[in-house]
């Protein structure tokens, strides 16, 4: 199957679970949009964790790395995909100067692995009767997400993270579903019973908890 048609068959199954219900369509696209972007983001962690193992000097400067945290992900052919053939480690300096050097070649690079960072969240644990964690998210945090790719969501005592990237965040955090705290922030819980999703307050407008589904990452963190 082309991928036009896997894309027409998705946005299908979607509407056909959906109805005529634009809840349930916005929470579906959502899901399946999130979902897909993490499925890509495993998929470097695990490439990323092989290098570390079997490759020590970065090529570009043939030094040794001091550690796996921050060490960049670099496409060979950056035309195809991420493999680990078709990768290698570099250190982040190393990788813009290799892509400051390269950028006449076609425009070949990876530069957007350096241009999109992620914008990190922290909660404490709470263990409260009914949630677990707690991220309070204020409107010049919103504002600030644009510039970003991704939210990544910590548990400080854990260090484990989802990554929720900012067009799908955004859609959970509506005029309407601002609270009554601070300048209208949005809270955003992991509640008790529900550990594998992200559960978005209800805002002063009585609408309902909306739950975006999240596989939490425990390995560190090695953009
Ligand atoms: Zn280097």
């Amino acid at each position: 199957m082309e991928p036009q048609e896997i894309l027409n068959r998705t946005r299908k199954a979607i509407r056909d679970h959906a109805g005529n219900n634009p809840d349930k369509w916005f929470y579906a696209n959502r899901f399946v949009f999130a979902r897909l972007q993490l499925d890509e983001r495993k998929t470097k962690t695990q490439i990323k964790r092989d290098l570390l193992q079997a490759q020590k000097l970065c090529p570009h400067c043939n030094k040794p790395f001091e550690s796996g945290a921050g060490v960049h992900l670099h496409r060979r052919d950056g035309s195809r995909g991420y493999s680990l053939d078709n990768c290698t480690l570099m250190h982040p300096g190393c990788h813009i100067e290799h892509h400051k050097d390269s950028l006449c070649e076609a425009g070949i690079g990876d530069l957007g692995e350096v241009a999109s960072p992620v914008l990190e969240k922290t909660s404490r644990r709470y263990d409260g009767k009914l949630f677990l964690y707690w991220w309070d998210i204020n409107p010049v945090f919103l504002n600030k997400m644009d510039l970003y790719e991704a939210v990544e969501f910590v548990r400080n005592d854990t260090g484990e993270r989802c990554h929720v990237p900012t067009p799908a965040l955004k859609g959970f955090l509506t005029k309407e579903r601002q609270t009554g705290r601070g300048k209208g922030n949005w809270g955003i819980k992991v509640l008790r019973e529900r550990d594998g999703e992200l559960a978005f307050e209800p805002g002063t407008k009585k609408n309902q908890w909306l739950f975006l589904p999240v596989v939490w990452l425990s390995e560190a963190y090695e953009d």
